[in-house]
């Protein structure tokens, strides 16, 4: 490939996950605490089930206990209420991730509020995303720190530069803004009202692509150097009526342009359950006010 650095999210997540792992098996060592993770699955969504099966396999390679909590897609707000509760109370539990989307039935911002602050492995309960919001420590979302970290691979300081987030989800793009802020980047989110976005794009020293379009962004929309970051998992159509995956840039088309460019699939993906382990070793040690193994 000629132009852009690849940044190889799969090897980076590897290398973060056995960090974790070598970090849990001090902290056990150290403290006598054995972080575990609860995963709550409410139905039988095939693509949920294939993302918690993953959660539990790399949390016991991580080395640390994983809970799954499997639910009917018949079971009413009131009663995982009383699940999210059960697991707040556990001593063994550190992490609580329930499984989005969660069926129509169950508001999914009360189940979030229900998780204990201290266990929200998500970063998605309103504490944490005001703490971020107003630079305290807390629990940070995964794919917006896995954003951080693929930047960072590639430019350790990002200080001062001038950085776009497109999307402006409370799951990405927000965070990921808030946290290109503590890295004292220039921040500007633009989102689907946004004008002339490619004019928007082309100031990005540091570009991150959270829409959900496939291949919106084009080469033309990149300033030449820019480090891309590339969140978006889109299904197209492929060869033979299979589907593939690709991301919200048209990574052909921009790779000549940008300095370093993260692939889809590769990219930001792996480092999502990555930083999931990391957080859930986070809250492990602070809920208990010990310092972080990390
Ligand atoms: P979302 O909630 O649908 O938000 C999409 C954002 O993009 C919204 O803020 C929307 O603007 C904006 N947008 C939509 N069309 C646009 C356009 N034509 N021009 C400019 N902005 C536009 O999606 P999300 O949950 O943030 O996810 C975004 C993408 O990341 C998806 O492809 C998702 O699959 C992927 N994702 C990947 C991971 C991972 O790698 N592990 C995790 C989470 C999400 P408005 O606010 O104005 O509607």
């Amino acid at each position: 490939m000629s132009g852009a650095t690849l940044i190889d999210g799969k090897a980076i997540a590897a290398g973060l996950r056995g960090e974790v792992a070598a970090a849990v098996v001090r902290f056990a060592g150290e403290h006598g605490v054995h972080p575990g993770l609860a995963v709550v699955l409410v139905g039988d969504d095939p693509a949920s089930q294939v993302y918690v099966r993953n959660k539990k396999r790399e949390t016991e390679a991580a080395g640390m206990a994983s809970f799954e909590v499997k639910v009917p897609a018949a079971t009413s707000e009131r009663e995982l209420l009383a699940v999210v509760e059960e697991l707040n109370r556990r001593a063994d539990v550190d992490g609580i991730l329930v499984q989005l989307p969660l069926p129509p039935h169950i508001d999914s911002g009360r189940v979030i509020e229900a998780i204990d602050p201290a266990k929200d492995v998500d970063g998605f309960h309103p504490i944490n995303a005001g703490r971020l919001a107003s630079g305290q420590p807390g629990l940070v979302p995964c794919t917006p720190l896995g954003c951080i970290i693929l930047a960072k691979s590639v430019q350790p300081d990002l200080m001062g530069l001038e950085a776009v987030v497109v999307g402006r989800s409370n799951i990405v793009g927000k965070p990921v803004a808030q946290l290109l802020l503590a890295e004292n980047c220039t921040v500007t989110i633009a989102h689907s009202k946004s004008r002339a976005l490619p004019e928007i794009t082309a100031r990005a020293d540091l570009l991150v692509a959270a829409v959900g379009r496939p291949e919106l962004i084009r080469g033309d929309w990149i300033k030449p150097g820019a480090i891309v970051i590339d969140v978006g998992i889109n299904r197209v159509p492929g060869e033979g009526g299979k589907h593939r995956l690709v991301g919200d840039v048209d990574f052909e088309d921009t790779r000549h342009v940008a300095g370093a460019i993260t692939p889809v699939p590769g990219g930001v993906g792996p480092m999502t359950i990555a930083c999931l382990l990391r957080n859930t070793l986070v809250a492990a040690a602070s809920r208990r006010g010990l310092p972080i193994p990390l």
